[in-house]
């Protein structure tokens, strides 16, 4: 018997994991079109199911098994308590279709929300729908484009993006239609404001911005730049994922941002799970809650004092970006994660993010290029130029972090940072852990100088070592099929 048997070779006709008992009610027909003749499923029992997906787990590294210092996608303990939350039968058991009346307490609970975190960012409207943080630029921009046309000014065809921004956001203004400039950083990895001025003008709709920007630092100019994109008639978005550095510290709203999603898979400690299910809420400045998402959750008081909630259509609004409320059990936890901390203790997650961040920058840069060398917000960006030098590249670094079951950094990203290597601690770790990266780090600086090939040929001790990345991303395949069956046959069905 092979040690690990694939879920897909233990199929056996007629197995099974589970026993429907036998209906006694009068029987009603399943109408034909619902039925099909067959579904090909493995036929597995229940521990194989089990066997199979607790070992599939093991082979992943997860934020619950070791530090995971991702750059740019805060990945902090998501703490258990949100789960106990989201999983209460009234929260987990109820349908969006049901009537508002029996659901009070989910739509009170997403009215709180909108509302805690307007209070926290200092905007006054905030849609919970958006389903990712990207998800949350589209929503944004949409809104930008709403204000302007509803002002007749239909030649703001641009959006201006620094070069410090997150990826998405050009994507995002490419996306809903608007040509990109890209404004460079200046030395100190601020927007170059004299580059700004000279970019704005009648066709610019917004600029978007990360701050803290993707080199984890604070933008020194950002009111200027503000006051430069405002007085050319342009908004501002800013890209709120990096938020964890600046809770309870600065409000965005409150700078003269305009537009802003949160992540709440990273700030707010909702799982990321592999891709979804995220949420992206959005923030407003009051005269552009009109174009937000519908439906908003709203609180009624009635005449005689009663109080409940239900659904309000913005005015203008810019549709629906997601089926119902977007991803609800998100908003349970994040609920849950804001009340558990409390305004003082989210301040709190923000400062010890940012001291850890810099304690590990202090204890790193003798040994890495730290191309901007100033106090980081909630990460920063090591290069591993001087490495690259001696053969050794930052891919390999992150391959032999592997080594010390450390999920590795962000690598090559920022673009802007040669051989990046973008480092978020985040608030969750112990300072045993942060000084064990810095040992690893440490020993990996000296494997470059003495044998780089061990650095090179690296990870040693995982179970798989170099996976072939392109193969894996373009040939996905996930999909078990009996073996009489092809994918050709499947994608004709
Ligand atoms: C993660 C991230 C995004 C995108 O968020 P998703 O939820 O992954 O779509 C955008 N900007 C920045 C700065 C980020 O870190």
């Amino acid at each position: 018997m092979a040690v690990e048997p694939l879920i897909f070779d233990l199929s056996k006709p007629g197995r099974r994991g589970t026993s429907v008992p036998q209906a006694t009610g009068p029987e009603t027909p399943i109408p034909d079109e619902l039925v099909r003749s067959s579904l090909e499923l493995p036929e597995v029992s229940e521990i194989d199911v089990i066997r199979h997906y607790t070992r599939l787990s093991q082979k992943n590294h997860a934020v619950d098994i070791n530090f995971y210092p991702l750059g740019s996608c805060t990945m902090k303990y998501n703490s258990k308590i949100n789960e106990i939350a989201a999983r209460m039968p009234g929260f987990a058991h109820i349908h969006p279709l049901q009537d508002p009346e029996t659901v009070q307490g989910a739509l009170e609970l997403m009215h709180d929300l909108q509302g805690f975190l307007a209070e926290i960012s200092g905007f006054a409207a905030v849609t919970l729908q958006p389903a990712a943080g990207a998800h949350g630029e589209l929503t944004g921009i949409l809104i930008a484009r709403e204000y302007h046309k509803l002002r007749g000014e239909t030649g703001r065809d641009t959006v201006l993006v620094p070069d410090s921004a997150h990826g998405t956001n050009p994507a995002t203004a490419a996306m809903a239609g608007f040509k990109v400039v890209t404004i460079p950083s200046d030395e100190r990895g601020n927007v170059d404001l004299a580059k700004l001025r000279e970019a704005v003008g009648p066709s610019t709709a917004a600029l978007m911005i990360t701050n803290p920007n993707t080199l984890g630092l604070w933008d020194e100019g950002i009111e200027e730049a503000i006051e430069i994109v405002h007085n050319a008639g342009g908004l501002v978005y800013n890209d709120g994922a990096n938020f964890n550095a600046i809770l309870g510290i600065v409000r965005p709203g409150d700078l003269g941002i305009d537009i802003m999603h949160f992540n709440l898979h990273k700030t707010f400690s909702t799982p990321h799970g592999g891709g979804g299910p995220g949420s992206g809420p959005v923030g407003v400045r009051a005269d552009l809650a009109q174009f937000l998402p519908a439906p908003m959750i709203e609180k009624r008081t009635a005449a005689d004092g009663a109080v409940s909630y239900g659904y309000a259509w913005p005015e203008r609004s810019v549709g629906k970006v997601h089926a119902f409320f977007g991803n609800f059990g998100m908003h349970v936890r994040a609920w849950t994660y804001i009340r558990m901390h409390g305004a003082a203790g989210l301040r709190q997650v923000s400062e010890d993010a940012v001291l850890a961040a810099n304690y590990l920058l202090a204890n790193l840069k003798d040994r890495y290029d730290l191309p901007y060398d100033r106090t980081c917000m909630h990460e920063f960006v090591l290069s591993a130029r001087r490495q690259k030098a001696l053969g050794v590249r930052t891919l390999d670094i992150a391959k032999r972090l592997l080594d010390f079951g450390v999920h590795p950094p962000t690598t090559y990203f920022p673009l802007i940072v040669e051989e990046a290597l973008m480092i978020e601690p985040t608030e969750t770790e112990s300072i045993e852990t942060l000084d064990a990266f810095i040992a690893a780090m440490r020993q990996i600086a000296d494997e470059v100088e003495n044998d780089p090939e061990y650095v090179r040929t690296a990870p040693h001790f995982t179970e798989y070592k170099r996976l072939d990345d392109v193969t894996a991303n373009r040939n996905l395949n996930l999909r078990w099929l009996p073996e009489h069956r092809d994918l050709a046959a499947v994608a004709d069905d």
